[in-house]
């Protein structure tokens, strides 16, 4: 099979590698249909990570099984699936308590809990950045899609990862309706955080960036862009919110925050966070924050962060971080793209054959103007599928649609 695979720095092809096939009775095999590039698979690209070069990546999948293994009871050849980006057990303490993102059985490092497709420290799964992939614990892992699922197979790719990470974001910081949030980094996950605020209800979704094109996004489905380029975003967001502070805060930018002129900063966002949430608000973490060796800051190299602690103790704040547990969230989006009341996939830029993905990295890495998320569609039916495009002011809350809901028995 084809599968798009990690040879070094800035250095992914598109190459010929064993097919996935299914290795445990327990097994799912599944031929990819759609397969996004994730902020987080930059960092692999860029040489952050210690990802072993040979390694095929992609952890945001979506497609239909075509075998099962012999112990797969739920999961049948045939169904459209959206696999999460966390590969989980089912069976341990966390995984039992909804946490699957740090499921104590899948990684093979008994010190790290969780793993993950195609990523560093994750375990030995390949990713789905090719055309068939290997889904462990298949009838835990898989999320069965309506009958709408090619429809609206962009919108529903959008839960592997990027719309749950999105939400998390919100979990974490307690939004609830009618409060204010502010968000930082408006990339694929930061738009998704907004959303997600919006779609419960905020009164006002703040987001913090500085690339014109994806602030305008954000704008369109009704956030309130704030460009720290031009103005101080604690200063912008205490004059929003009459000197009190948001309510709730969410940080999705990670480790490699700089400021824009280019520096980084791991600290930048946490800090400006502390700043701009009022006393008591709640703060939701899902940046990714790692030891970097390669971080131009001193203390990260040591895997420590400068921050303003006496800001978040005096202001009594509360503070979530980590992987998303996608499938804690996955069933009930996926409800709410079907019955028309979500549409994620506004953020999509692009959607290219497998074989463009080396330019596509090249593109998304520079976070160039227009690229704001990419779906790499592998197989026969990319050529149909492929193309690039303008991305749609979203729609929040279609009408619902009256078609009953042929599919619901699946869930
Ligand atoms: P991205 O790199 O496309 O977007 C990050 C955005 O942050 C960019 O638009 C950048 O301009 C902006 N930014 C940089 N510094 C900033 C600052 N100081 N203030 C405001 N904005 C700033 O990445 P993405 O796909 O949106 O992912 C964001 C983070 O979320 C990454 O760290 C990624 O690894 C992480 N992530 C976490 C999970 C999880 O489960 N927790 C899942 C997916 C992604
Ligand atoms: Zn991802």
């Amino acid at each position: 099979m084809k599968g798009v695979v990690y040879r070094g720095p800035r250095d992914v092809r598109v190459e010929d590698v064993p097919d996935a096939k299914i290795d445990w009775p327990t097994d799912v095999l599944v031929r990819i249909t759609s397969t996004n590039i994730c902020g987080s698979d930059l960092h692999v690209y860029e040489g952050r990570t210690d990802l072993e070069p040979g390694m095929v990546i992609g952890h945001e999948n979506l497609g239909q099984v075509i075998e099962v293994g012999s112990a797969v009871k739920r999961i049948k050849k045939g169904d459209w699936v959206c696999i999460p980006f966390n590969v989980a057990c089912g069976y341990c303490r966390n995984c039992e308590r909804g946490y699957t993102g740090f499921c104590l059985s899948m990684n093979p490092d008994p010190e790290t809990a969780g793993a993950a497709y195609g990523y560093s420290g994750m375990g030995p799964y390949r990713g789905g950045q090719a055309e068939l992939l290997t889904v462990p614990y298949g009838d835990f892992n898989c999320l069965r899609l309506h009958d709408d699922a090619e429809e609206k197979e962009t919108d529903y790719v959008m839960l592997a990862d990027i719309w749950p990470t999105g939400w998390h974001a919100t979990e974490l910081a307690g939004v609830k309706p009618g409060e204010t949030v502010v968000v930082y980094g408006c990339g694929p996950v930061g738009l998704m955080a907004a959303y997600s605020a919006i779609v419960k209800g905020a009164a006002q979704v703040y987001i913090v960036d500085r690339h014109p094109d994806r602030l305008k996004l954000a704008e369109s489905i009704g956030a309130i862009p704030i460009d720290d380029s031009r103005d101080d975003p604690v200063e912008a967001v205490m004059e929003l919110t009459h000197g009190l502070g948001a309510d709730r805060g969410c940080e999705c930018v990670g480790w490699q925050a700089h400021d824009p002129q280019g520096h980084e900063h791991p600290n930048m966002t946490l800090n400006k966070l502390f700043k701009s949430v009022r006393a008591t608000g709640g703060l939701g973490i899902v940046g990714v924050f790692t030891q970097d060796p390669k971080s131009p800051d001193p203390l990260l190299k040591e895997g420590e962060i400068a921050l303003e602690y006496p800001v978040y103790f005096e202001k009594g704040l509360r503070m979530g971080s980590g992987q998303a547990d996608v499938k804690r969230y996955n069933r009930y989006l996926r409800d709410l793209i079907h019955d028309d009341r979500a549409a994620p996939s506004f953020l999509v830029s692009h959607e290219l054959p497998l074989d463009d993905a080396p330019d596509a990295y090249k593109h998304f890495d520079a976070r160039e103007k227009g690229w704001t998320k990419v779906i790499l569609h592998p197989g026969v039916r990319s050529e149909r599928k492929a193309r690039a495009r303008q991305p749609e002011p979203a729609s929040i809350t279609k009408p619902a649609r009256k078609t009953s809901k042929q599919a619901a028995g699946k869930s």
